[in-house]
């Protein structure tokens, strides 16, 4: 197989410059990276498609297919890729081009889950390209939801065919690898896509009577299966918990308030359908949207929903993210989910200390310490923090 020499060295991301020093510097750390890493290789490695990232594009070069472990492995530690990727898909013919000659087998479901696509308050304050604790804390626990609350309870996936990496930056990845899943089509894709996000909901499907005058409004139980009691407990949960609870589903504060003080009739009413208990005016409007607040917020940031598409690259568990040079771990089970501290456990590069130029950097926690804020000064920090700073652009050698 003759491949071009491809150059995992061009220096633009995002428009920011990475300095070809900081390159210099970080590919031996790539290469050693990959002679020693364990588990990246995905199952049914011959039939998955490979793409590898530069600095400027984190799939820049797509269509590799490698036999084995070992042949993945040397190429790694060759190129030292800053991002890499596989297929979701199994072909038949993985590095054949155009996309319709690889002959597609089936392919793992998996959804991307961003914090990036929570839109949260402290997002506004430190920007897109930055990321807080608050953000990773929401996307795990949003993570943690779609396993629990839709994937086993509403498709029956086991917890065994369900895997979990974090994405290397800011969210988590979740395969599900199962040959019911593999033989999903597209459109069906589409479907769990929508189911999960809410957005295909009908909302006459829970409310029969909704929009019909001098009709009392019947809806959901708790004890209803998938969307309906969700939503019933959801809400029941929210009304027991306090005006705060009611309004991180998107309620007015003054309505959140009359709910709240009705809360032991509104209960009552729902625990046996009766939805009528509170007049809420624009009634459907405002169930359609507290129904999208408890919905999963899946990543649409990249291409097309990469839930629908069967075709796309993901990252390979326990590669390095090039913005981050952490790992995109890979994490046991559910209940390590819950425990998994990103920037502590998928830290690659723990030896020994780097002296860099920090420009403006906002204070971050690595390694349980914290680092930051800078503002134009020199500061020697663990290599995993200095690579972090390098990586995100806010500091050069
Ligand atoms: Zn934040």
């Amino acid at each position: 197989m003759a491949r071009r020499k491809y150059p995992f060295r061009r220096i633009l991301t995002g428009g920011l410059l990475l300095d070809s020093k900081v390159v210099d510097f970080v590919t031996p750390l790539i290469k050693s990276y990959y002679s020693k890493a364990e588990g990246f290789a995905p199952p049914g490695i011959a039939k998955r498609e490979f793409g590898f990232g530069d600095y400027e594009k984190k799939i820049a070069f797509r269509h590799y297919a490698f036999k084995d472990e070992a042949a993945l492995r040397r190429y790694m530690v060759e190129k030292a890729p800053p991002f890499a990727s596989y297929s979701t898909a199994f072909y038949q013919y993985p590095d054949a081009r155009p996309m319709e000659n690889k002959k597609l087998l089936g392919a793992e479901l998996i959804f991307d889950l961003d914090s990036t696509d929570l839109r949260l308050p402290c997002q506004q304050e430190h920007g897109r390209d930055w990321i807080c604790d608050k953000d990773l804390d929401a996307i795990k626990a949003e993570t943690v939801r779609l396993v629990e609350d839709f994937l086993m309870p509403d498709f029956g996936f086991s917890e065994k065919d369900i895997s979990i990496n974090f994405s290397g930056n800011r969210g988590y990845h979740v395969h599900v690898n199962n040959d019911q899943a593999y033989s999903l089509s597209g459109d069906a894709r589409k479907a769990v896509s929508g189911y999960i996000s809410g957005t295909d909901m009908d909302l006459q499907a829970f409310f029969p009577t909704i929009g019909l005058k001098g009709i009392g409004l019947k809806g959901p139980k708790p004890a209803d299966s998938g969307w309906g009691g969700r939503f019933a407990k959801g809400l029941i949960t929210a009304l027991d918990t306090g005006v705060g609870a009611l309004e991180s589903l998107g309620m007015e504060p003054d309505i959140a308030r009359k709910l709240f003080r009705k809360r032991a009739e509104i209960i009552m009413g729902i625990s046996v359908g009766n939805w009528d208990k509170v007049s809420i005016p624009k009634k459907a409007e405002f169930w359609k949207a507290i129904i999208g607040n408890m919905s999963i917020k899946q990543s649409d940031s990249i291409d097309s929903n990469v839930t629908k598409d069967m075709h796309h690259l993901i990252r390979m568990p326990n590669t390095l993210h090039g913005d981050t040079a952490l790992a995109a771990k890979r994490i046991a089970s559910l209940a390590e989910l819950k425990r998994f501290e990103p920037m502590e456990d998928a830290i690659a590069f723990r030896e020994g200390t780097v002296t860099v130029s920090a420009g403006k950097v906002q204070k971050f926690v690595m390694g349980g310490a914290q680092f930051g804020p800078y503002k134009n000064e020199r500061v020697e920090v663990p290599t995993y923090a200095a690579l972090y700073m390098l990586l995100k652009r806010v500091a050069t050698l």
